[in-house]
């Protein structure tokens, strides 16, 4: 795929753009490494009036930022308003916080003075994804710039809009040249920028794929890695659950962002006891939902990013229903009208071995599971490769506490959804990947700590 600005809701290409040349990557990749030279040097207070200057741009224009994101990847207006409102948010988070973050912190040994000392690292690479367009590259690059380091952005090649408005942001915002550029990439190139001498560390976030490919290049260079890749996240409903808020906050937390969020709840699973009700109610809801134009307000659930989006996520219901799963709901595109727009769907029944039970489903699909207690749950919820969050409902103490302990995720949410914040770290075990964004371990992934003994 090209470079380009495809509308996921009509199919129509309305801006193409020239990949930038190995000349134009090696005069970003030099101007990079100049800047740092310099930028380490900038004094705390002077970054953070930047990146507070980054967030009033971004208020200022939120509405501007917000079509461009429905524009190039479906997600409803209203939603993409609210990341750009995210993003000022992440960025005043850390120019408040991160000189205490950063300061050094004194030790006692047998020196007369020892202390760690946090210092930046130099250029790093973001490969970003187009889900949360906007989001996932500010959750990088508030700490990162915050902490002395400079970025590059390789950013999805379906929101290339998105891309260079982040980059302009952060020159406008009095940024030194240099210090965050957007580089217009395909994947193919990925490798031989982590490769250089001047890159010293990367971030992705995207599919398990992209991710297996950066770790592997950048551990030829042993070089640091953060990986945020997909989930299955569970959400569990036991028998003493709010059910009415349980239900609500299922079908947000599965169609958030037309289903496609690394964090999305994905599998439900319900108690028998009360299972039939749950079950009966997401249905209702799932079939209430608006879908359609992104840009209008009234509208809920949006298209897909992309034609190979849809279609992936329609040959695993497929496949799903084909060895035996019930499609309660939904199930297929929607016919009427061009886009990549599909029908909130619900399967249930679901066999071992089947896609449901298996993979990561990025769209608007819920697989739902019934099981007998409390330990059942868990051993199914645990029951996957991957590891990144699970939302819990229950308001017996001592579940609650086994639920916390028990789940093998990055982050457990009791009576509540899933959410990045901020003030809060976020980030998988097992194939969700590894490493830790937001909160003060986001801003020490890529940092130097340094160990300073003096006699
Ligand atoms: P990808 O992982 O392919 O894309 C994410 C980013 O990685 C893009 O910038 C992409 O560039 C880049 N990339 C892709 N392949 C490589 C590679 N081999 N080496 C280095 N960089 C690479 O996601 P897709 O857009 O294809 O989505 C496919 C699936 O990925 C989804 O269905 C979902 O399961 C998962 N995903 C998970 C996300 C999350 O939040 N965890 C976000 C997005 C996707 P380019 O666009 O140029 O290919």
């Amino acid at each position: 795929m090209g470079i380009a600005t495809i509308n996921p809701a009509t199919g129509e290409t309305l801006q193409t753009f020239e990949a930038l040349t190995d000349a134009g990557t090696e005069t970003k990749l030099a101007l990079a490494d100049s800047c740092f030279v310099q930028y380490r040097n900038t004094p705390m207070p002077e970054r953070s009036q930047w990146l507070m200057k980054a967030a009033d741009i971004l208020e200022g224009d939120r509405v501007r930022f917000g079509e461009m994101m429905t524009l190039e990847m479906g997600k409803t207006l209203k939603s993409a308003i609210a990341e750009v409102e995210k993003c000022a948010l992440v960025c005043r988070y850390y120019a408040e916080r991160a000189a205490e973050f950063l300061a050094d912190v004194p030790a006692q040994t047998d020196a007369s003075q020892s202390f760690v000392r946090y210092q930046p690292l130099g250029v790093i690479l973001a490969v970003m994804p187009w889900n949360f367009p906007f989001w996932q590259v500010f959750r990088f690059a508030a700490p990162a710039l915050m902490a002395g380091n400079v970025g590059l952005l390789k950013h999805s090649s379906n929101v290339p809009q998105c891309a260079l408005a982040i980059e302009e942001i952060f020159q406008k915002a009095g940024f030194p040249d240099g210090a965050f550029q957007t580089l217009l990439v395909g994947a193919d190139k990925v490798a031989s920028i982590i490769a250089d001498d001047r890159v010293k560390a990367a971030t992705l976030t995207g599919s398990e794929p992209a991710g297996m490919s950066l770790a592997a290049a950048a551990g030829k260079q042993i070089k640091k890695v953060v990986l945020e890749l997909g989930g299955s996240d569970p959400f569990i409903v036991l028998e003493s659950a709010d059910l009415d808020a349980a239900v609500s906050t299922a079908v947000t937390a599965r169609l958030l962002n037309n289903g496609q969020s690394c964090i999305a709840a994905k599998r439900f699973i319900v108690v028998d006891a009360i299972a039939d009700s749950f079950e009966k109610r997401l249905v209702e809801k799932f079939e209430a939902m608006k879908i359609g134009d992104p840009m209008d307000k009234d509208t809920d659930l949006g298209p897909l990013a992309t034609p190979s989006i849809l279609k992936d996520l329609d040959w695993q219901v497929q496949e799903s229903v084909n060895v035996g799963a019930k499609l309660l709901t939904g199930g297929k595109p929607l016919s009427d009208r061009k886009g990549n727009f599909y029908l909130p769907t619900i399967l249930t029944d679901i066999p071992a071995g089947s896609p449901a039970e298996a993979e990561e489903f990025f769209g608007p699909v819920a697989l739902l599971f019934r099981v007998k207690d409390i330990d059942a749950a868990i051993k199914l919820a645990n029951a996957t490769p991957f590891g990144l969050g699970a939302s819990a409902w229950t308001n017996v103490e001592a579940e609650r506490d086994r639920l916390i302990n028990e789940i093998e995720a990055g982050a457990v949410f009791i009576n509540g959804m899933v959410k990045s914040d901020p003030r809060l770290p976020f980030g998988g075990i097992k194939r969700s990947g590894y490493g830790r964004e937001l909160g003060i371990q986001g801003i020490h992934e890529f940092v130097n700590i340094k160990t300073v003994w003096v006699r």
